[in-house]
């Protein structure tokens, strides 16, 4: 049997690594774009404030991963998905395509950052903040500037990843202005008390925090960024966009799978192919929700792994779980929603 996973994210290797358990025999290859290793994602979260992030970050190497069996193939892209032959078309570093066949395919493709429509024609004036090579990006940029003088930045997103990384800025010394289009922090996720617990915190730690904002620019500027909102226009060295997350879904609509927001699934994890599955960000379970949280996801990795090998095994239902906000000197009163 030829298992293929796209994806090499919380979902995809806890996937990978939970079948060889119960598998020596069937081969497991994994494709992914990333190059560094397997990492925490969360712990992006503390890409400023912790000096030695880019070592620690990552928790498995790929080296040690191809050493149980699991055939990793990283800084590839997968183009294509030919659901009736069974293959997929991947282009490879240099640039050359490749195709790989598979019995069972697992979609584990993750999500992007979301940009709001009307900051999409700045894209290269801003930085996204969902990656490792994104955070690596801003770390040489924040050194760069910090040469001369202590960075000044603007985070567009006051939900729960722009207040975690405008937390951390803050907590490594920078300065951060925080815009958000609502008129309290993380809404989706906090009662109201804890919102302004949570600005209270922003304020002794020298965020500023502007509400009800619009912005409608974001545009180069001599020796920075200027971000334009309402009839203002103020100044920044450096702009970071974080408003939300967009399952990648694109693979799995080329090749006319259902699709919604994310990637449509049975409580079984599968999609309208009988030997494609997905899990992790880019699923959508029939409820219409999307588990992009840690504890479920592994829980469905490990779920999806053990019913190849014991189809008596009873629908995937999520755990129950806490998300929790990582806003230094922060503590919700009150359960985070989800
Ligand atoms: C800054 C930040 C902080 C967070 N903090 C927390 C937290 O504290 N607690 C929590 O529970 N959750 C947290 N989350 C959410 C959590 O990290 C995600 O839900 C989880 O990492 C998603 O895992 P995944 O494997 O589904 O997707 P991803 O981690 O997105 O992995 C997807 C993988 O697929 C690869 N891929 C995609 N398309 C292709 C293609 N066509 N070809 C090849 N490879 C492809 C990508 O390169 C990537 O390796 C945080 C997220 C962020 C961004």
């Amino acid at each position: 049997m030829k298992i293929v996973v796209i994806g090499s994210g919380v979902a995809g290797i806890t996937f990978a690594e939970q079948y060889r358990k119960l598998s020596a025999e069937d081969s497991i290859t994994l494709l992914t774009q990333e190059t560094e290793g397997y990492y925490s994602r969360p712990m992006l979260s503390r890409g400023f404030s912790k000096a030695d992030i880019e070592e620690t970050i990552v928790m498995k190497s790929f080296a040690s991963l191809r050493e149980k069996q699991i055939d990793i193939k990283s800084g590839l892209e997968v183009c294509g998905i030919d659901c009736a032959e069974q293959v997929l078309k991947v282009v490879d570093k240099d640039g050359q395509t490749k195709f790989v066949e598979y019995d069972k395919l697992i979609l584990a493709t993750g999500s992007a950052a979301f940009i709001p429509p009307p900051l999409l024609p700045f894209q290269e004036n801003f930085y996204l903040f969902n990656s490792l090579r994104d955070l690596i990006q801003l770390r040489r940029l924040r050194a760069q500037i910090s040469v001369e003088q202590s960075p000044h930045w603007a985070v567009i997103g006051g939900g729960l990843i722009g207040c975690e990384l405008a937390s951390d800025l803050a907590e490594a010394g920078d300065q951060v202005t925080l815009y958000h289009a609502m008129d309290r922090l993380m809404e989706r996720q906090l009662q109201e008390t804890d919102s302004v617990k949570l600005f209270n915190v922003f304020t002794q730690a020298g965020v500023s925090v502007r509400f009800n904002q619009n912005v409608s620019a974001i545009v180069k500027e001599p020796g920075g960024v200027g971000v334009a909102s309402g009839d203002e226009r103020l100044s920044y060295h450096g702009v970071i966009v974080s408003c939300g997350f967009k399952p990648r879904t694109q693979l799995a609509e080329m090749a006319n799978l259902k699709v919604n927001r994310g990637i449509l699934v049975n409580q079984r994890l599968q999609t309208d192919h009988d030997n494609i599955f997905a899990l992790g960000d880019v699923a959508e379970l029939p409820n219409g929700k999307l588990y992009a949280f840690i504890a479920p996801i592994l829980n469905q990795a490990r779920w999806l792994a053990n019913q190849f090998f014991d189809s008596s095994l009873e629908d995937w239902n999520p755990p129950s779980f806490l998300p929790r906000a990582k806003v230094h000197g922060f503590e919700a009163e009150h359960d985070t929603l989800f």
